[in-house]
């Protein structure tokens, strides 16, 4: 699953259609003339590694890097104290949506490097913490990403599955890159597909995404779910003043096409700008966008306003968290950050983000300034 080609002056191979490993064409051709391929595109170090889809460089996390998957907002695990436990393999996504919270894309302007993360090892470490929760887990699939831009995503989603613990393993999509073959070979082992669709109109689903999108493809693969035994719940997201008029159109397809077979057929979600996300000129309040959702459960008999009940999410203890909020801590800046100015150290087997401009390699002193839900942030003192 190597291609090969060239743009300008480098040598290019995509790897399983992600991975893009740049030479310049100079150096890989003398480098041709000592070592054979393969071993040039794994070891060779004047290699650029970069996320085929954000052109960002891409790190990649096994067991033998020594980055822990606890404690990054981004990639690895996140466990909030429930039975659900946040799988996040890769970071990097193909669409540019003008609400996206965590400002993913191409066009991103705050996002700086991509990881992804070896699927062996991550299932390693679900499985220490699944274990922790006990039964009836579920193994959710997100990310400030596109999942199934992941290569090895039908291995983790298999992989985690057979871990006797997992009750449930869904997944969190936009549906661009998803196959009908692919929903086959994950019949067995994939619970619920969350997709997100917040527009039905071609040009006004291109203007919301900020790409050229598949809007065909994504009803076609919504249609195909729906029909095979994994679920669908449909996940627009409201957008006030831009998709108004979409969000009942998405109601009437999700219930003709048989979303929501064992949960809820939809999760219409409110547009709230995070901090670090991107920000749209017209808001709403809690108020009115519950009061809305329940003209539409009237209009559509329907439920419309959640909890975590509806998807048998309970509490459940915390995996124990050895970092405090006010510490101090002296550590070695172990990789670059997420975003500009972030860094990333490891404190006692956790991994923690460093707002620092020091280069990877050196020591940094940092406090921690956030220490909720595992996830670890740091400021240099
Ligand atoms: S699909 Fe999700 S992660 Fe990707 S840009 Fe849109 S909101 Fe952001």
């Amino acid at each position: 699953m190597i291609l090969e080609y060239d743009v300008g002056d480098e040598k290019v191979f995509l790897i399983r259609r992600l991975i893009e490993v740049r030479f310049r064409k100079d150096t890989y051709e003398k480098l041709l003339k000592k070592y054979p391929k393969e071993y040039i595109i794994q070891f060779a170090e004047e290699k650029k590694v970069l996320h085929h889809a954000t052109k960002r460089s891409l790190f990649y996390i096994t067991s033998e890097s020594q980055i822990p998957l606890l404690g990054h907002a981004a990639f690895g695990l996140i466990d909030r104290g429930t039975n659900l436990i946040q799988v996040r393999p890769i970071t990097g996504c193909n669409l540019n949506c003008i609400f996206c919270s965590v400002d993913e894309g191409r066009g991103s302007r705050t996002k700086k490097n991509d990881y992804i993360i070896d699927p062996d090892y991550l299932l390693e470490e679900y499985r220490k913490i699944a274990e922790f929760k006990g039964r009836r887990v579920e193994a959710h699939i997100d990310g400030q990403a596109e999942p199934f831009l992941y290569p090895y995503i039908e291995k983790l989603i298999h992989g985690l599955k057979k871990i006797k613990e997992t009750e449930t393993v869904s997944i969190q999509t936009n549906g661009t890159v998803i196959s009908e073959d692919m929903i086959d070979r994950l019949d067995r082992s994939l619970d619920r597909v969350n997709l997100s669709i917040s527009a039905l109109d071609g040009e006004l689903a291109e203007k919301i995404y900020g790409v050229r999108y598949p809007l065909n493809k994504v009803v076609e693969i919504a249609e195909y779910i729906a029909s095979s035994r994994i679920d669908l719940l449909i996940a627009p997201v409201w957008l006030p003043g831009i998709n108004d008029e979409e969000i009942p159109r998405i109601i009437e397809f999700a219930l003709e096409i048989g979303a929501g077979k064992r949960w809820p057929a939809l999760g219409i979600q409110k547009y709230i700008h995070y901090r670090g996300g991107r920000k749209l000129r017209h808001g709403m309040s809690f108020r009115s966008f519950y009061s809305k959702l329940r003209e539409w459960e009237d209009e559509y008999g329907v439920r419309l306003v959640l909890s975590p009940k509806d998807f048998g999410i309970e509490k459940r203890p915390r995996y124990p968290s050895p970092i405090k909020k006010g510490e101090v801590h002296f550590a070695r800046i172990a990789l670059d950050g997420r975003s500009y100015g972030e860094r990333i150290a490891v404190v006692k087997g956790r991994t923690v983000t460093v707002l620092t401009s020091r280069k990877p390699g050196s020591g940094v002193r940092f406090v921690i300034t956030r220490a909720k839900d595992g996830i670890y942030l740091g400021e240099e003192v």
